[in-house]
């Protein structure tokens, strides 16, 4: 089993580019949102114990997402390769993944950090726009609507998530540098870190990755 790990800064395309390689070279895309909802979709043990947390309204803890992992690998083909994007987000959970690959008989193989330039995620991040009556998403320069400010597919008017307001993003970036951006130096030290310049088109970004995979 390979595991490879997607790193990048919020809005840097790490899921896209991951779910664009796994597709076109049939490797397993594991995000970790997908990953909770199939097991809380499925009840395996593990899933029910982030329920318990989720309608309490909290996180679900690391050790818990620690035994979804171990649930993952335990039922994954031994030669499959495994994407994962969304984890590890700090050192701790790098540390455990390493274990949990272990005793799974795996290894992470690859870290990608998908690399793009801060005034270039800001842009990327600020310009996203959604549809708060049917979900559709759009970016300013590079999804623009049809007319300004109005879905195409409803007509309904497009609002910025607070999770994309300015303040907001310097905050995420800010929390990927503190918290997620030593995850790189993780991998980096275990001489497994490869970096793709993240700046191109989703197409040119996903032919780097797949040429790093490979
Ligand atoms: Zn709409």
């Amino acid at each position: 089993m390979r595991i490879i790990v997607f790193l990048g800064a919020p809005g840097a395309g790490k899921g896209t580019a991951a779910a664009a390689v796994a597709k076109k070279t049939g490797a397993r895309h594991v995000s970790t949102g997908a990953m909770l909802r199939d097991a809380l979709a499925r009840e395996t043990p593990a899933g029910l114990e982030a329920k318990s947390y989720m309608e309490s309204g909290g996180l679900v803890p690391d050790e818990v997402l620690c035994k979804m992992i171990a649930e993952l690998l335990a039922e994954t083909p031994k030669d499959a390769t495994l994407f994962f994007d969304g984890f590890p987000r700090n050192e701790a959970q790098a540390a455990a993944l390493d274990k949990l690959a272990a005793e799974a008989g795996a290894t992470v193989d690859l870290a990608l950090c998908i690399d793009v330039a801060k005034d270039a995620l800001l842009a990327r991040l600020g310009g996203r726009r959604v549809c708060p009556k049917c979900g559709a998403g759009y970016h300013v320069v590079s999804l623009p609507p049809k007319k300004e400010g109005v879905c195409d597919a409803c007509g309904a008017e497009l609002i910025t998530r607070l999770d994309d307001q300015p303040a907001t993003i310097a905050h995420r970036l800010e929390v990927y540098e503190q918290v997620t951006a030593p995850v790189v130096g993780w991998y980096e030290r275990a001489g497994k870190l490869r970096r793709v310049d993240g700046s191109g088109s989703a197409d040119e970004v996903a032919a780097l990755v797949e040429a790093a995979v490979r």
